[in-house]
């Protein structure tokens, strides 16, 4: 937008920018093609923008796909907007406090936003937390906030922010920009940076919830050594410092990403966890585990009435596409929410699809009540009591399994095991609905079989 329209369009809704919503807009036209350029969008691509003002890069959002939403907080500015682009989705409400987990219905989403800079980092990790359906994100920043989240080890702008963003989205500083291309100008320069998630496999898998606390712990005191900051973790630390290759003196800017990661899953080792979980290792050593797991298997071959005729390999009842047995846990949280998890790209069954809280073969001899706890324990780390609440007849959405379903319950924090599974989070059943309803391709097939069961059962 020129200067002077967005001088005019403030004189005719009759408003001053309101500082204490950060409102500094962007009037040079060149600059907001550009910004909007490098995410890349394509004709429908689902896009959202936080903080439009006035439509500054909004109309080169629309130009390149006409599905898109918007929220601003301000009201009168929301109005505006509704004038502008009458086609287009305005939410009036406050991006800080956006239900992320709403977008998954769209599919893979991009971002953007000149933001509020009194509001920057509640949005930035409203929109990369875990579970987080954005493929690509644009933001212009404080410039400082775009040098600590960019920043290398060994510097003052490395911290926890860095690392907590940085362990799973790639952030590429893109440039800065003076405050006199916004109206009216900010005192301090901004920042542009671009977040896109770490592609698969990139590096070691570890405890996300353990890695989050380390970090807090470890930079709470910066000038302290971390051996003092990790005091409560109860390390070796003599070992961890050999492990990682460093001084025993070290701070905790002096390690990378890549040792952050180590030390959580030496700690992971250390807490006795090791053997639950093949947690670490390089990305080709989870395969190979995942992979030994999957060869060692045998089955019970049932038939359609569930009476057993047999032992196989699971290579080979899947190869003959023989009956066989299988439990699929909902795990619900005290809000009622339903905790869905992506299944792990080794998978050899959907990858990287969302999938029940939990779910497995019975294993030859087995039984199922005793087969749903476990997996429990296996793929999500705790302990919990299940319920049955459902049974379904095998069939090609099954993957030729008789399924039995359970209900359990349980708040997490749960310590995922990477070799099973991606991620995951709690989403709210009327979530699960519409996403399931407008994006099927998004689920493993049984899951959607044991979802209908739920549904017409409750
Ligand atoms: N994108 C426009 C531009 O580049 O010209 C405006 C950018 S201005 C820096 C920030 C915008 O965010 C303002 O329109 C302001 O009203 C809006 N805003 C402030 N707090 C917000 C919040 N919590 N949620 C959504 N929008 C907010």
């Amino acid at each position: 937008m020129k200067l002077s329209t967005i001088q005019a369009s403030l004189d005719q809704l009759g408003m001053e920018p309101t500082r204490s919503l950060g409102q500094n807009f962007l009037h040079d036209q060149n600059l907001a093609d550009w910004i909007v350029a490098q995410l890349k969008l394509q004709p429908d691509e689902a896009w959202v923008e936080l903080g439009p003002g006035l439509g500054a890069l909004t109309e080169y959002a629309l130009a390149r796909s006409q599905n898109g939403i918007v929220i601003e907080k301000d009201g009168r500015l929301a109005g505006f907007l509704r004038d502008r682009f009458p086609a287009l989705e305005i939410v009036h409400g406050d991006a800080s406090e956006f239900d992320v987990r709403d977008l998954f219905a769209r599919g893979p989403v991009k971002v953007l936003g000149n933001l509020p800079y009194y509001v920057s980092s509640q949005i930035l990790f409203g929109f990369t937390g875990e579970p987080s359906p954005v493929s690509a994100l644009i933001f212009t920043l404080q410039k400082e906030l775009a040098e600590r989240l960019s920043a290398g080890p060994w510097t003052k702008e490395y911290g926890a922010l860095t690392l907590l963003i940085g362990r799973r989205w790639k952030v590429k500083y893109l440039r800065t920009l003076p405050g006199s291309v916004f109206m009216p100008a900010p005192k301090i320069e901004s920042g542009v940076v671009l977040l896109t998630p770490r592609p698969a496999g990139e590096l070691p898998a570890c405890d996300g919830v353990l890695f989050t606390r380390l970090v807090k712990m470890g930079f709470a005191q910066r000038r302290k050594q971390l051996r003092k900051n990790l005091a409560d973790a109860n390390l070796d630390w003599l070992a961890l410092c050999a492990h990682l290759g460093v001084k025993e003196t070290t701070r905790a800017e002096e390690l990378s990403l890549e040792q952050w990661i180590a030390l959580t899953n030496f700690a992971t080792a250390s807490g006795g966890a090791a053997g639950q979980h093949p947690a670490g290792g390089t990305a080709a050593q989870q395969l190979e585990h995942a992979a030994q797991d999957v060869h060692g298997e045998i089955f019970d071959v049932v038939d359609a009435e569930d009476r057993v005729t047999g032992q196989l390999s699971r290579h080979e009842v899947h190869r003959q596409k023989l009956l066989h047995r299988a439990v699929h846990i909902f795990v619900f949280n005290e809000h009622g929410d339903l905790f869905l998890q992506r299944r792990s790209r080794w998978k050899d069954t959907h990858p990287l699809r969302w999938d029940s809280s939990a779910a497995g073969h019975v294993n030859a001899g087995d039984i199922y009540a005793d087969t749903a706890p476990r997996e429990i324990e296996e793929e999500l780390g705790v302990n919990a009591t299940v319920e049955e609440i459902g049974a379904l007849p095998p069939s090609q959405a099954t993957g030729w399994e008789h399924v039995r379903l359970y209900r359990a319950q349980h708040d997490g924090p749960f310590r995922l095991n990477p070799a099973e599974l991606d991620g995951g989070g709690f989403f709210t059943l009327e979530q699960i609905d519409r996403w399931t309803t407008a994006r099927p391709q998004d689920f493993a097939t049984g899951f959607l079989e044991c979802w209908r069961l739920f549904r017409a059962e409750v």
